[in-house]
């Protein structure tokens, strides 16, 4: 009966909860030691010019290998913002990005890695002071003359731009006036005031993925990004479609005349190898 049930459903759920939050912590521990240990990879997702189908640019996307297993970012992300060790990670993140950019330009391949920066990394003037400092002292460390600026860009949310600190908006410029792009992920899917984009030093849009994939569905979202790529161009900004899976989905963007794809169609993300062999 319902009250049976309720009180197996209630159950089931606390159980749920539990097992949640024990994962959480465990992660939580081992998340710390995780770059020691040599479990943290980066992946590369290359980004195409739908026109000539050329790689463009490629997003570094990290992975956690945990005791065997590929732990999704949407997972322990959060728990090392929460833990505050995602400024370790971030530089971790940075420093191959740059090597793989190095690598890159060696061989002459003008491919520009994109990087995903958390907000947690400027919560405070002391860590965008180190963020700032990154920069210059990875070049002592990696022992080269140039640090290939134009190679990289980074991938911020609208909810840092929300945060609308004039500290972060001039640490990002300077790096902009070093030659860094700065890119606005998920776009869309935050609370950002489009005044933003005017305000803070911004060179390129991602479209977020939900919009690419409900462009079948509902025909409404077809307007929103023909919003989104008429202001873009208004603003002067490059504008990336992140997601897109299927011909119609392709068909569509090439119409927006959209000059970047980054999705399945295309390919998917890859370890360093399998993309320096593609490229
Ligand atoms: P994101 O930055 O928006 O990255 C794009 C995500 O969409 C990636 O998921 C990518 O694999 C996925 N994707 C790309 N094309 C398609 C497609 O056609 N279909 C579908 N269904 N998905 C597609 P991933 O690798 O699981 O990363 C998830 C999120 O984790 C990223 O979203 C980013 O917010 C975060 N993340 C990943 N690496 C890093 C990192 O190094 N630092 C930080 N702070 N966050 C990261
Ligand atoms: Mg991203
Ligand atoms: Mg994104
Ligand atoms: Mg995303």
């Amino acid at each position: 009966n319902a009250k049976a049930c309720g009180r197996n459903c209630y159950q089931f759920f606390n159980q749920e909860i539990q097992l949640q939050a024990e994962r959480t912590a465990q992660l939580h521990l081992h998340l710390k030691k995780a770059i020691s240990q040599n479990e943290l990879e980066l992946f590369y997702q290359p980004i195409v010019n739908p026109l000539n189908g050329k790689i463009v640019k490629a997003e570094a996307l990290l992975r956690w290998c945990h005791k065997g297993q590929y732990i999704s970012p949407v997972e322990f992300i959060p728990i090392a913002e929460h833990s505050g060790v995602i400024v370790e990670i971030g530089e971790w993140v940075k420093t191959q990005a740059v090597m793989m950019a190095i690598e890159l330009k060696k061989l002459g391949l003008h491919v520009p890695i994109s990087v995903n920066v958390s907000t947690l990394e400027f919560w405070s003037l002391e860590l965008q002071t180190r963020f700032l400092q990154f920069f210059d002292q990875v070049v002592e460390q990696l022992n080269i003359d140039v640090f290939p600026y134009e190679m990289i860009t980074l991938e911020i949310t609208e909810s840092l731009m929300m945060k609308q600190q004039k500290a972060v908006c001039e640490l990002l410029s300077l790096l902009r006036q070093r030659g860094i792009r700065i890119s606005i992920d998920d776009f869309g899917t935050g609370y950002s005031s489009l005044s933003y984009l005017v305000s803070f030093p911004v060179d390129q849009i991602k479209i977020d993925k939900s919009f690419i994939h409900q462009l079948e569905t509902d025909p409404r979202h077809k307007a929103l990004v023909e919003a989104i790529v008429s202001m873009s161009r208004a603003l002067d900004l490059t504008v990336i479609a992140e997601g897109v899976e299927t011909q119609s989905q392709l068909d569509f963007v090439k119409q927006q005349q959209i000059q970047a794809v980054q999705g399945y169609f295309y390919y998917k993300p890859m370890s360093k190898s399998d993309f320096l062999k593609l490229l």
